[in-house]
């Protein structure tokens, strides 16, 4: 039995997952799908800034368009930290394509003029 809290909204149910994957303590759907994912492959959206050069912003926010998995965050960052974007940047601007082949994109959150 594993024991979560469900981050997908700020009711934050607590579940419970036993050993056949049947979840309990959620109050819709998408916290049975969390908990399932959550004991079996857990992933995360990361969100981040990149360096940003002609713009009196030094950063840009960044996310990436997918989850990916969390046993690859700290190998996104290093990759995200690579990245460096020059002004006009508009939001939804893919940086880098398929970081690391995990089917997510590096994308700016913030358009700069
Ligand atoms: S189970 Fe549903 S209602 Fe409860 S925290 Fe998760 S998303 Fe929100």
């Amino acid at each position: 039995m594993t024991k979560l809290i469900c981050i997908v909204c700020p009711k934050g149910c607590h579940l419970e997952v036993d050993d056949n994957l049947n979840v309990t303590g959620n109050s819709c759907k998408r916290g049975e799908v969390y908990g399932k994912n959550e004991v079996t492959n857990p992933t995360r959206t990361i969100t981040s800034t990149v360096i940003l050069k002609n713009s009196c912003y030094t950063r840009l926010p960044v996310k990436t368009s997918l989850p990916v998995p969390k046993s690859m965050i700290f190998d996104v960052m290093a990759e995200i930290n690579k990245i460096e974007v020059s002004a006009p940047v508009s939001c939804g601007d893919i940086l880098l394509k398929n970081v690391l082949s995990t089917g997510s994109d590096i994308v700016a959150c913030k358009s700069i003029k």
